[in-house]
């Protein structure tokens, strides 16, 4: 009796002990049909829950009822009512107030252990402390919500996608902009996998699926750009980003992706592309307009040379020409000089030794000879210089015959001293002739210098016939002398530059007196005469 006693309290002991360890309160309840009834027993952890006493608690039902909170109070007393009615198990989460006015979440579980003969139903029930719990679920929910509302107003598509064991995989979740840009539900995808596949642009679905693959194998980063061609066949650029949750060889996998619409950062791409290319298209242009400028001013430059040089050979030409004409003509200048000087020496061997011979007259007559030659040399320096500007001159009317004239008698001295007589046959009209004086004056000077030469050391008669006569509408001049006559050749060639057959000519008499008549439209004429002497025929037009 006394073991068993003791063996009682043992329990009651054990029990009181276990009771106090509890994570939670245990009550027993007593209560009617309609749930109804009176707290007969709570663990001490009653008073830890609620503030209130477990003789307070047991005292009046009210007091416990009336811990529970007013929102969830109507809920609890119905399903109290239901769960007594039935007889079966009472589950529910309701706040309770304690008495110090701190709201706490319980988990309620009241289970109808056995019905006594006056119909009372014995409830054993569990009320655990979820305040924490439901703290952290509510603000797991409060994440979630937030995370959906971000999910939707973000720019971008987020998805969940799960790959299993057996190589099934389907979509966790799918936010409403990426069912926007792939233009399919969550659903219509989850159905038919293959839908996704079939919208990648057929240009980008290997790349795509070589990506997929090694990223599956690595579990990296998944990250590609491609075109899709979506339910209402728009072609869209769009970027996929995803990253597993876990080593992509213990299954199942779960991806978190990113889906963005870059299909206007991709036209804007194209667009700035296409520019870069017109950019360097027209930069190309400009250079080839540049190399073109460049040829064209070098062909300019070239040409400019070209002309440079023309012109440089032009007054090479001309002024070779020039100093042609005044070897020429130097001797012209050489014998008034030299006539100059045998005058002066006489007049003054005259004065020095034979001063009582000396007669007034003489050495007037000397003098005015001195005057002349040297006037005579001065014009020949001054047409000399005339030449040297060949064409410079202004055109003018002269008579044919005075300028014949003069010419012949400026280099009178050189003839004389030749024992050369000169015989002019001028037409009675007196011709005019219009061009340029100075220029016939050096046609007249060089046929009648080549015709002292000729004759100087030739036989025979010594004269030079000067004529010149009215032809039709023409002046015509010849000269002609007693000299053997042109050699073939000069006649054959022509006026020729440079031709000469003389050991210090020049060949320049005959071709200058030629560009002369072309310059003033008059023809020129070689030829021999039958008794052999040379003659020269210009015919000046009127
Ligand atoms: P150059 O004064 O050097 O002789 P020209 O052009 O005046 O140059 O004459 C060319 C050549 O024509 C002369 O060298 C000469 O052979 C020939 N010639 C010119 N005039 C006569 C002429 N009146 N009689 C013979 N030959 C002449």
């Amino acid at each position: 009796m006394e073991t068993t006693r003791e063996s009682l309290l043992l329990m009651q002991e054990r029990f009181r002990r276990f009771e106090q360890n509890l994570p939670c309160v245990i009550y027993e309840y007593v209560s009617d049909d309609t749930g109804i009834g009176q707290f007969v027993y709570f663990t001490p952890q009653w008073y830890e829950l609620t503030e209130v006493t477990a003789e307070a608690g047991i005292a009046d039902v009210n007091v416990a009822i009336g811990l529970v909170h007013p929102d969830d109070r109507a809920a609890f007393m119905e399903k109290n009512a239901h769960a007594a009615q039935t007889m079966t198990v009472l589950r529910i989460k309701i706040r309770i107030v304690t008495a110090s006015g701190i709201i706490k979440w319980i988990a309620l579980t009241s289970s109808p252990m056995s019905r006594n003969q006056d119909g009372l139903i014995t409830w054993n029930g569990v009320m655990i402390d979820v305040t924490a719990e439901k703290l952290v679920e509510e603000s797991l929910y409060e994440a979630k919500e937030r995370f959906a509302r971000m999910a939707e107003t973000l720019p971008h598509g987020l998805y969940e996608y799960v790959i299993h064991a057996d190589g099934r995989s389907e979509y966790l979740y799918l936010s409403k902009r990426a069912e926007e840009i792939y233009e399919y539900s969550f659903s219509e995808l989850n159905e038919n996998m293959s839908l996704f596949w079939d919208m990648v642009h057929a240009d980008d679905l290997a790349r795509l699926r070589s990506t997929d693959v090694a990223a599956n194998r690595s579990g990296n980063l998944f990250v590609s750009e491609f075109r899709i061609k979506t339910r209402s066949g728009k072609l869209k650029w769009v970027q996929l980003s995803a990253l597993p949750d876990r080593n992509p060889r213990s299954f199942p996998v779960v991806w978190h992706g990113v889906l963005v619409d870059i299909t206007q950062e991709k036209q804007a791409e194209q667009a700035r592309l296409q520019q870069q290319i017109n950019q360097e298209l027209a930069q190309a242009r400009l250079l080839r307009i540049q190399q073109v400028e460049q040829l064209n001013a070098e062909l300019a430059q070239s040409i400019e040379e070209k002309n440079q040089l023309l012109r440089s050979l032009s007054l090479f030409a001309k002024s070779s020409m020039a100093s042609n004409l005044v070897s020429t003509l130097a001797h012209e200048v050489n014998q008034p000089l030299g006539a100059i000087a045998i005058n002066a020496q006489q007049l003054q061997s005259v004065l020095k030794g034979h001063a009582n011979d000396l007669h007034i007259e003489d050495a007037q007559y000397l003098l005015g000879r001195i005057r002349s030659d040297n006037q005579r040399a001065a014009d020949v320096i001054s047409r000399l210089r005339a030449l040297f500007v060949l064409g410079s001159e202004p055109l003018e009317k002269f008579d044919l015959n005075e300028l014949i004239t003069e010419t012949t008698e400026a280099i009178g001295f050189e003839h004389l001293r030749q024992n050369i007589s000169v015989i002019l046959e001028l037409d009675v009209s007196n011709p005019i002739l219009s061009g340029e004086r100075g220029q016939i004056q050096m046609i007249i000077f060089n046929a009648l210098n080549n015709a002292i030469d000729s004759i100087r050391n030739h036989g025979g008669t010594r004269a030079i016939h000067i004529r010149t006569l009215h032809q039709g509408e023409s002046v015509v001049m010849e000269v002609e002398d007693t000299g053997p006559g042109f050699p073939d050749h000069i006649l054959q060639n022509g006026f020729q530059l440079f031709q000469t057959t003389k050991p210090h000519g020049m060949g320049v008499g005959l071709w200058l007196s030629r560009a002369i008549a072309d310059n003033h439209k008059a023809t020129m004429r070689a030829s021999n005469l039958p008794s052999g002497g040379a003659q020269l025929v210009f015919a000046f037009p009127v």
